[in-house]
């Protein structure tokens, strides 16, 4: 029951985000909202977010328009629930402090540490002065997954943070890659498909194209994309790159034709469940990870379009799957494995090459768990494929889990 003592905050007129929750995730509504629900640069949209956690909270915050999404998970996630819950705390004690946690966490999380007393004993305990103290701007706090609708995958894009630009490149799909490295053992492949340097006005007219060719407004066949985009677009647009990106996104295998059109990539990971874990490449023989993962639903979507061309079921009663794939970039080899073996479908991918994989081969690359009956869809069952070091980063609990003494506070009655 919500706190009888706690305000009710006015919405914010500069922001038209609709908040509603699906599961364990704040979902955003911003397509009539000027801020696009973009919650590093618009502080009311921010705000938005952390007054409906401050009623619940979240595992993650998605806001979406009709021609982006963008997710915040992990860290940006856990300083938005932070806030709330501090914002839900503290105007007991400090109303102004509170309602400036909403659309300044991170100010607000600056004033609050070093006041003696119960507001910065809030601070500590609801975790936000500990998400407070690790970044150094929201730039750097709320790093979205960011993608069209269309899209099977979301890519962050931000660079990790802390490493150095090592090489660049650009790929016959107009993507550019940039390799990072930091101090954890793996680099990693930064991967900026073309469609993420659009402005609005060209994502907007990817959607639209997008809906044309949904809803068969266009007439069918190889070219429908490009007649889709010319349908829709003005003079100005990128028409040749936004036919190309609605070409790859519905014909072809979206981000994967991405990464396949860099002959150094051979293999592809996607381990499940995917929208949890990052897909990771092997480069030139080199293992990186990547700031590319899959979408459940674009997991699903693969699914199905392997079960249609390999012919096999790919289901509980027969949980794995070998397939061709036939891309522009040529031949690619797909193991995948699926419920009850993996949590939701998992998929490797190999370029050029006719060996098919092994169920040693899965366990050793990870796409499978090596104790796939131990593994189920609990967090507390046995290690699951991604127990190794190099993802030991992303395993690393919340931030609000390793404040002082605090294990996930129960919200106040
Ligand atoms: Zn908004």
């Amino acid at each position: 029951m919500r706190n009888p003592l706690a305000r009710f905050r006015d919405p914010d007129p500069d922001c038209a985000c609709h908040p509603t929750f699906e599961c364990d995730r704040l979902l955003l509504d911003a397509t009539d909202c000027p801020g696009a629900g973009d919650l590093a640069a618009e502080p009311a949209c921010r705000g938005t977010a952390i007054s409906a956690l401050a009623d619940r909270e979240a595992e993650a915050v998605v806001t979406r328009t009709d021609h982006l999404e963008r997710a915040y998970e992990g860290e940006s996630a856990a300083l938005l629930v932070a806030a709330g819950r501090f914002a839900e705390r503290a105007a007991f004690y400090d109303r102004h402090l509170a309602d400036r946690a909403e659309g300044d966490p991170l100010g607000a999380a600056r004033a609050a540490v070093g006041r003696a007393g119960p507001v910065g004993e809030l601070a500590a305990e609801t975790g936000l002065a500990e998400c407070a103290h690790r970044v150094e701007g929201y730039a750097d706090a709320l790093r979205p997954f960011v993608g069209p609708p269309i899209a099977k995958a979301r890519v962050a894009a931000e660079p990790p943070p802390d490493a150095t630009l090592a090489e660049t490149r650009n790929l016959a799909t107009d993507a550019t890659v940039r390799v990072y490295e930091d101090e954890s053992a793996l680099r990693t492949y930064h991967l900026e498909p073309v469609e993420h340097a659009f402005g609005e006005s060209a994502l907007a007219a990817l959607a639209r194209a997008y809906e044309l060719l949904a809803e068969g407004n266009v007439a069918a066949g190889e070219s429908a994309p490009g007649r889709a985009v010319r349908q829709v677009a003005d003079s100005d647009a990128p028409v040749e790159a936004l036919a190309a990106a609605l070409h790859k996104h519905t014909r072809g295998y979206g981000v994967l034709a991405d990464f396949f059109a860099d002959p150094e990539v051979s293999d592809v990971f996607a381990t499940a469940p995917v929208g949890e874990n990052p897909i990771r490449v092997t480069v030139d023989g080199e293992r990186m990870r990547t700031n590319v993962r899959l979408t459940d639903s674009g997991a699903e979507a693969l699914a199905s379009r392997f079960r249609r061309s390999s012919g096999r079921a790919f289901s509980r009663a027969s949980p794995t799957l070998d397939a061709i794939a036939a891309m522009e970039e040529g031949t690619v080899r797909v193991a995948g494995v699926t419920d009850p073996v993996s949590d939701g479908p998992g998929f490797a991918f190999r370029a050029h090459d006719a060996t098919p994989w092994t169920l040693p081969a899965l366990v050793a690359n990870r796409t499978l768990p090596p104790t796939p009956a131990r593994y189920s869809r609990s967090p507390s069952s046995a290690p699951g494929p991604d127990s190794s070091p190099d993802l030991a980063v992303r395993e690393r609990p919340p931030c609000w889990a390793r404040s002082a003494g605090n294990s996930r506070p129960p919200r106040e009655p």
